[in-house]
Order: C-alpha cells, then sequence, then structure tokens
C-alpha cells in the first residue's frame, strides 16, 4: 500500500525496532513508548483498521494474537499485559494500517475516566 508507513517498515524500507516476525505478522518497538515495553504487532496485509476485519481476512487476526504470548514472553511480562486497538478519528488511530499496541509496566485502566 502506497504511503502507509508501517507497510513500508514491513518492507524494510524505513527502519525500526523488530521484536517478531512470521509470515503473517511482523512486530516492532513503537516509536513513542508509553510504557516500559510498547510493541506495535501488525499484520504485513495492509489492512487500514478494524472495520475493515472481514470472514476473509479475521484468520490473520488470529495469527496476531498466537503471536501475542510469544512477544509477551520473550519481554518478560510474565506477570500480564494489556493489547490495545485504536480505531478511527475518534479511537485515536493516527496510523491508518491495523494494529495492536502491547503494553506492558502500566495501569493502563487506571487511565480510564471515572464516569
Ligand atoms: P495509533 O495512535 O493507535 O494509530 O498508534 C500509532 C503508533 O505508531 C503510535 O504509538 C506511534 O508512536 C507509532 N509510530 C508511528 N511511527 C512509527 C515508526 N516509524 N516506528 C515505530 N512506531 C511508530
Ligand atoms: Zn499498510
Amino acid at each position: 500500500m502506497e504511503d502507509c508507513i508501517f507497510c513500508k517498515i514491513i518492507a524494510g524500507d524505513i527502519p525500526s525496532s523488530k521484536v517478531y516476525e512470521d509470515e503473517y505478522v511482523y512486530a516492532f518497538r513503537d516509536i513513542n513508548p508509553i510504557a516500559p515495553v510498547h510493541v506495535l504487532i501488525v499484520p504485513k496485509q495492509h489492512i487500514s483498521c478494524a472495520d475493515e476485519i472481514t470472514p476473509e481476512n479475521s484468520f490473520i487476526v488470529s495469527k496476531i494474537f498466537e503471536a501475542i504470548p510469544k512477544i509477551a514472553k520473550a519481554e518478560g511480562l510474565d506477570n500480564g499485559y494489556n493489547v490495545l486497538n485504536n480505531c478511527g478519528e475518534a479511537g485515536g488511530q493516527t496510523v491508518m494500517h491495523l494494529h495492536f499496541h502491547l503494553l506492558g509496566g502500566i495501569d493502563l485502566m487506571g487511565l480510564v475516566q471515572k464516569q
């Protein structure tokens, strides 16, 4: 996908700090971490956001969630972690290539606004 920064990272055209790769999945450190461990996990296939997941491509999400425990273990997150997906403008998505944030070492739910 032209002009997609994550497609360029997957292709090796933009450098990244890779932590995991398989046939379907690529994972690298977030350039602006908000937690002691902050890894982005992305499908190699360009899917713009969660709204674009279909019966035909949803197996890739399974591949991502199969990779997540391996990455978490390699990162030493033995006591747990958070997985976050931002979808769309109101969801705070800034890069329109589906990605999941793997966050370790922060109290994410403590950030949630109390009603
Ligand atoms: P989101 O707001 O969910 O779309 O998250 C996009 C994330 O991509 C942000 O946390 C950015 O810090 C991160 N990011 C943007 N460009 C790069 C890059 N070149 N390498 C690593 N992470 C990046
Ligand atoms: Zn892309």
